[in-house]
């Protein structure tokens, strides 16, 4: 049987942007609701130490969020393990449609739906996703132990899912198309430092290889971005780190987005292209993406929300 709720505060999404959200919103007494998604929790319950998060010198990233879940919680908000199928954004109340049969009504919107993996988008990474290509070093590494892997990017999280992969692999290559990485610099000196991680430059991932029966990864084949030069790579596992892009499936038909699907706000705002919606942390945030950023966002949310709600009652 469906059913109805109706709230003044509907938050959707569980990460740092969300949960943050959540304790603003409570303190602000408008009772919010939290949908948690498929993913509750979000991109930090897939990684392993996190070291910026400001007062915690090394936290687990699951822990952490976990903590924010209860104090999200502990402060009022109502947290709901839904995942919401559809939005109507039209009319306010705006409704939004979960998987449950719950339909949700509410007087504000925050979308915190964050963001998801990149893929190379190669035939043969799709065949073997599962079978020895991933996109989550802490969910399957624990499968490589001995084993030659392959990481793919540039970034934070490709080097850092290197160096938590150096715990079970024989061997990391990491695969980087130019000679220059993007992370921190003292994510890059303990790769550097590290002697089982070496670093591929200038080169792309030109297909998966791997055996038929039983399927699994058997090695890359990569191309010299420079030379066009072909060589083969001998690895059982493949992570892709390329970098994300936004959840904005919900609402990238009804919101203005840029960027390949980011949502766009008004500068210095949180504030949607539809008054009363508002977005916060990697779905609309292009430029930082950090935990830290997705908190701070959440918090403007709230509060635009609650001064939306007090000046439209
Ligand atoms: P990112 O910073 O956007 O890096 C993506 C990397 O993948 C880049 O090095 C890029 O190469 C490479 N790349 C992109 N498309 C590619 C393709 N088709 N083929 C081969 N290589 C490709 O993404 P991210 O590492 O996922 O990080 C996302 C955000 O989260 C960043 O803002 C990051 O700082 C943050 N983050 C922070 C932490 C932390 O603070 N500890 C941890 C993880 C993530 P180019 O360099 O050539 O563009």
């Amino acid at each position: 049987m469906s059913d109805t709720k109706h709230t003044k505060l509907l938050i959707i999404g569980s990460g740092p942007a969300g949960y943050t959200a959540g304790i603003y919103g409570s303190r602000a007494m408008l009772d919010p609701i939290l949908i948690q998604g498929m993913q509750p929790g979000g991109q930090l319950t897939i990684t392993t130490e996190v070291e910026n998060w400001p007062s915690r010198k090394e936290v687990q990233g699951p822990d952490l969020m976990v903590e924010m879940e209860e104090h999200a919680r502990a402060a009022g908000t109502e947290i709901i393990g839904d995942h919401i199928a559809s939005v109507d954004l039209s009319n306010r109340p705006f409704t939004a449609i979960g998987e449950s049969g719950t339909t949700y009504t509410a007087d504000a919107v925050i979308f915190a739906t964050g963001a998801q993996a990149r893929w190379l988008g190669l035939e043969s990474e799709e065949k073997f996703k599962g079978f020895g290509v991933s996109a989550c070093a802490t969910c399957d590494g624990f499968f490589y132990r001995g084993q030659e892997i392959v990481v793919v990017g540039g970034g934070n999280s490709a080097v850092e899912e290197a160096l938590f992969l150096t715990k079970f692999a024989s061997k990391v290559t990491l695969i980087h198309r130019r000679d220059e990485l993007r992370s921190e610099k003292i994510l890059q000196e303990r790769l550097f430092k590290n002697p089982k991680i070496e670093p591929l430059w200038f080169h792309e991932v030109e297909e998966i290889l791997g055996s038929e029966d039983p399927l699994g990864v058997e090695s890359v084949s990569v191309k010299h971005v420079k030379t066009g030069e072909i060589t083969e790579i001998p690895c059982k596992g493949v992570f892709i780190a390329i970098g994300h892009k936004p959840s904005s499936e919900l609402v990238v038909d009804v919101l203005e987005t840029h960027m390949g699907g980011y949502v766009v706000t008004k500068p210095d705002s949180t504030a949607t292209s539809i008054p009363g919606v508002f977005a916060a942390g990697d779905l609309t945030d292009y430029v930082y993406r950090q935990a830290v950023t997705s908190a701070g966002m959440g918090c403007m949310a709230a509060l635009e929300a609650e001064k939306f709600l007090s000046e439209n009652e």
